[in-house]
């Protein structure tokens, strides 16, 4: 059996070696850690947390990021059966105690008879021989990044994200927003629709500038501020530079007609985009921001039609290496010009430890399986797993792609447009779904190994 070469010892890429070994291949995990430092890790240990030593919501009914556990519990994920082990008290989110955590990873990897770690820096991409996944993260060393970028562009690798907040298109008042696209450019109707609008009367625009200017902002990490600022200023430093910058920048008011009062010229406006297929996000144009989540929140509620939104994730600004996965990436996650290499965890476009995990997961099953000679079943979308998937590597607008965190919205809905059922009946039927098809998923695997 050939050998998988894995690059990356953290939360995707000991996962994906767990994976694999199981499914009886023989794994090699590259860290470079501890010869090489990130600015952010601190320890020697595989999977380290870097900065919150929280899981997020174990809540599986409820909760997409819960779901997202519960499905990696039913696959056997080293992950979630370690964290398990290192559970702190913390209401209904699954916190851990960091440091035995990746300490256990670490030496859960270690006993394995089929896994080998191998301590070093890589800087260049495999062989075309060598089946190997990618899962160096967030923080990909300099070397590995620019041979990455000199195979994919490097338009198509970025370094930073810039993340606008995403809200649920059906938490959006229509009542007060309208769909049009400045001066209604564009050949199809859909294009002169393309875009959700929000009208501000000069008294709210005077508002929103205060609330910006008064919110509680993130300072940036050691590190991480170099080369932001061109092209992607958060809200409020714009707002900061002139009280008018906003209305001539992303809020400038030409070019749309508020078709609820078309007599009433709106004194700026509030963009909003379509961010996947299925029409059921969209996040607003040019409004990346440093403001944290609470404050976030409360003065984004300001914006007319906004005031109940629900928000799939809220905006952000990070030091960030990710691939344009859906224009690169096969639904195998192996890069199309080179498919000996996969690609798991934050690099893929995903946010956060459990995505990370979980990617590295399904890379790591499929990787094995195609060293086996076997065909996976494709994932189903309607699992958390399956919903991620199909999004990183199709379902997400390339164009505007951004690293997202695991959410309902990713999903097939389970209601038919303008059908409404309550938030909490709704997200368990998404929930059940999901759990009958992984399950079934799961299933054809183990029945497909005992063949
Ligand atoms: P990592 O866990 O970072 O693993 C990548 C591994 O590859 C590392 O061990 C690294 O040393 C190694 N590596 C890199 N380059 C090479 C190379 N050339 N050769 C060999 N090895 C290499 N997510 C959350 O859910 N909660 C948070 O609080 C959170 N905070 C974050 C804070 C910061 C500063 C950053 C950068 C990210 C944060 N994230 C957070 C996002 C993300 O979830 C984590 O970074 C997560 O660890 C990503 O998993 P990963 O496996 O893709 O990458």
């Amino acid at each position: 059996t050939k050998t998988l070469h894995i690059i990356g010892g953290g939360m995707a890429g000991s996962e994906a070696a767990w994976q694999a070994a199981n499914a009886g291949v023989p794994v090699v995990i590259h860290e470079m850690r501890p010869t090489v430092e990130t600015f952010a890790h601190r320890t020697g240990h595989l999977a380290e947390m870097v900065c919150s030593n929280s899981f997020r919501s174990d809540d599986d009914e409820q909760n997409a990021v819960g779901l997202l556990h519960w499905e990696m519990r039913q696959a056997n994920g080293l992950i979630m059966n370690t964290a398990q082990a290192h559970r702190l008290p913390a209401g209904g989110a699954l916190a851990v105690d960091r440091d035995p955590f990746a300490a256990d990873v670490t030496a859960r990897i270690m006993a394995h008879p089929l896994i080998t770690v191998e301590y070093g820096e890589i800087n260049a991409l495999p062989p075309e021989d060598q089946p190997t996944i990618i899962a160096t993260g967030p923080l990909t060393s300099e070397g590995l990044g620019g041979a990455i970028a000199a195979e994919t562009g490097q338009d198509a690798l970025a370094f930073f994200d810039a993340i606008a907040p995403i809200v649920y298109h059906e938490s959006i008042n229509m009542d007060v927003a309208w769909m049009q696209s400045r001066y209604d450019k564009g050949e199809t109707e859909e294009e002169r629709t393309a875009y959700l609008n929000c009208p501000m009367t000069k008294d709210q625009y005077e508002a929103f500038i205060d609330a910006l200017l008064a919110a509680d902002k993130t300072e940036f990490h050691e590190g991480e501020t170099a080369g932001y600022f061109d092209g992607c200023l958060p809200i409020e430093v714009m707002a900061e530079r002139g009280r008018e910058t906003l209305r001539f920048g992303p809020m400038k008011p030409v070019g749309l007609t508020n078709q609820h009062q078309p007599e009433v010229k709106p004194y700026a406006v509030v963009q909003l985009r379509r961010d996947n297929k299925l029409g059921t996000l969209y996040n607003i144009v040019g409004f990346q921001t440093k403001m944290k989540y609470g404050a976030q929140t409360a003065v984004l509620k300001t914006i007319p039609g906004l005031e109940d939104a629900s928000f799939a994730r809220l905006g952000g600004i990070h030091r960030n290496t990710f691939l344009n996965s859906p224009t690169l990436l096969d639904d195998q996650m192996r890069l199309k010009s080179q498919p000996h290499i996969r690609f798991a965890g934050q690099i893929t476009g995903v946010e956060g430890y459990v995505e990370s995990a979980a990617m590295g997961l399904l890379a790591g099953r499929m990787a094995a399986a195609e060293i086996l000679g076997e065909t996976l079943p494709a994932v189903p979308d309607t699992t958390a797993m399956g919903a991620l998937l199909t999004h990183i590597t199709g379902g997400a607008e390339a164009k505007t792609f951004q690293p997202m965190n695991v959410n309902f919205g990713l999903f097939p809905p389970v209601d038919a447009k303008g059908g409404r059922r309550n938030r909490k009946t709704r997200y368990k039927i998404y929930t059940d779904r999901a759990k009958a098809d992984w399950a079934e998923w799961l299933g054809e695997r183990e029945s497909l190994a005992a063949e």
